[in-house]
Parts: structure tokens; sequence; C-alpha cells
């Protein structure tokens, strides 16, 4: 059996990658959430009744020390066990215009998404070195190669990652480890409920929000072994929106 980690596997994006992730490859995931345990069991649920195996691991991966607790505890309990796929896919929006914004605003969204990629990341990477396998996905954001207005915040987070994500990719390359991320437009998830879908498709090529099942297939091939040359890389998925 082989372990992978999604973050903010609960719902969403990342409930479909783990199960994607469970389905296509065979792996043990570890289904992260921050609050919604409801949510984290039904994606363990799901997974197990397609014959795979999960368990949901409560950690919010702002918080270092937390994220090290969790994860280190997870690895005293199976100690020959390697986590060799990251996604890091926990992620929150909190748009505003950047002249009110305030502190938090900017804090807890950069520290969720880019810190969360640091802290997960930075725990695991010592033991994936020594595995001489692995994949890192990322997931980023349009506004993140683009920059979008209202979400500066957003913006830089996303842009942070993406940044590391190529930065790293040359770190660990030789040990066979890729780093990429994925780079959505507007997925149809919690994150984007309350926008106003029928005036946004019209500026979306595809003319319709993506699905995050379609996420999740093209992160189920960069985790998999026939992507092992391709590194460092920001792949979008927006439907033609911007690329
Ligand atoms: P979502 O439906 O709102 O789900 C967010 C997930 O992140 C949940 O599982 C949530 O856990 C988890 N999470 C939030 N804060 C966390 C924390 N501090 N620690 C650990 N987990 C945390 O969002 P989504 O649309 O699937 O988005 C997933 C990723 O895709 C995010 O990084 C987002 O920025 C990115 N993205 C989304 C879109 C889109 O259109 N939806 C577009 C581009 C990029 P709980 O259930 O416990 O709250």
């Amino acid at each position: 059996m082989k372990y992978a980690l999604v973050t903010g596997g609960s719902r969403g994006i990342g409930r479909e990658i783990a199960k994607t992730i469970a389905k296509d490859h065979g792996y043990h995931v570890l289904v992260n959430y921050a609050r919604n345990a409801a949510a984290a069991d039904e994606t363990v649920a799901m997974i197990e009744a397609e014959g795979g195996s999960a368990e949901a691991l409560q950690f919010n991966v702002e918080i270092k020390t937390e994220v090290e607790k969790v994860l280190g505890d997870w690895q005293e309990r199976n100690p020959d066990k390697v986590i060799e796929i990251i996604v890091n896919n926990a992620g929150i929006t909190k748009d505003g215009l950047f002249a009110l914004m305030e502190e938090e605003a900017w804090d807890s969204v950069v520290d969720i998404s880019l810190k969360g990629f640091y802290n997960v990341t930075h725990h695991l990477i010592h033991k994936l070195q020594r595995n001489r396998w692995g994949r890192i996905v990322n997931v980023v954001s349009l506004s993140g190669t683009k920059g979008n207005a209202g979400q500066v915040n957003y913006s830089a987070a996303k842009g942070g990652m993406i940044a590391a994500t190529k930065a790293l990719g040359q770190e660990v390359a030789k040990r066979k480890i890729t780093v990429n991320a994925v780079a959505p437009g507007f997925i149809n998830t919690d994150m984007t409920k309350d926008l106003p879908a029928d005036q946004l498709v019209k500026f979306v090529p595809a003319n319709r929000f993506g699905e995050p099942q379609e996420v999740a297939d093209l992160v189920s091939f960069l985790v998999s072994e026939k992507a092992g040359y391709i590194t460092g890389e920001i792949i979008n998925i927006n439907g033609g929106l911007y690329s």
C-alpha cells in the first residue's frame, strides 16, 4: 500500500482529487480537513465504497505545530510508510478591494495557501527525498497567474505558490520528485457557489464552469509514473479563460 496526502480533501476539488488518486492509483489517501469532520468522513466513505482505502486527518495547514504534531503522530503509528504524493489543495478566499483589506484577510488567505504549502511540504520532504520518488502537486489559481482585481491577497498567495513550485521542482528533480501546479479557472464548488455564474460564463470560451472531477483527472496524471519528466510546470485548467 502506498500513501498520499490531500490537504482540504473534505470537500470540493480536494475531495475529487482524493477519490481519484485512490481509484486510479490504489493509494491509501490521508484526507485532511480543517473543521468539517462530517465532510471528511464522507470523502473517506466514498473512497471505501469504491474499494479504496483512506482516513481523515484533522489539522489546520496554517499552524506549523499542528501540522507537525498530527503528521508526526501518524508517522509514529506508521513508521515504515512514506507519504509519497502530496497535494497542497487547502485554500480560502477573502475577497475585497486592496485599499480596504484588513490585515486578517491578507494573513489568513496567504497563510492557508502559501504557508500551508511550506508547513506540510517541508515536514514531509526529507523522507520523500530519502524515498527517491515523489509527486507534489499544488492547487493554485488563475488569480495567481493573471492576477485578479478584488483578490490581491489570494493572487499573492497563489503567485507565491507558483514561484515555489518552479523553485522546488529544480531542487528535488534529481531524486525523481516532481513538483507541479494546476491552475483552475472557475470550478463548481462551495468556493464559487455564490458567484454570478450566468454573468461570468460569458467570459469563459467553454461557456461553463469546470467540474472538480476535471481538475482531479489532471492531478491524477501529474502524480502518475507517466508524468515523471514534467516538473516545475503550472498547468491551466480554465475552459480557455486565460493561458
Ligand atoms: P472548497 O470547496 O471551499 O473546499 C476548501 C477545502 O479546504 C475544504 O476541504 C476545507 O476544509 C479545506 N481548508 C480550508 N482551510 C483549511 C485549513 N486552514 N487547513 C486545512 N484545510 C483547510 O474549495 P475548492 O473550490 O474545492 O478549492 C480547493 C482549492 O482550489 C483551493 O486552494 C482554491 O484556492 C483552489 N481553486 C478553486 C477554484 C474554484 O473555482 N473553486 C479555482 C481556482 C483555484 P473544511 O471542509 O474542514 O472546511
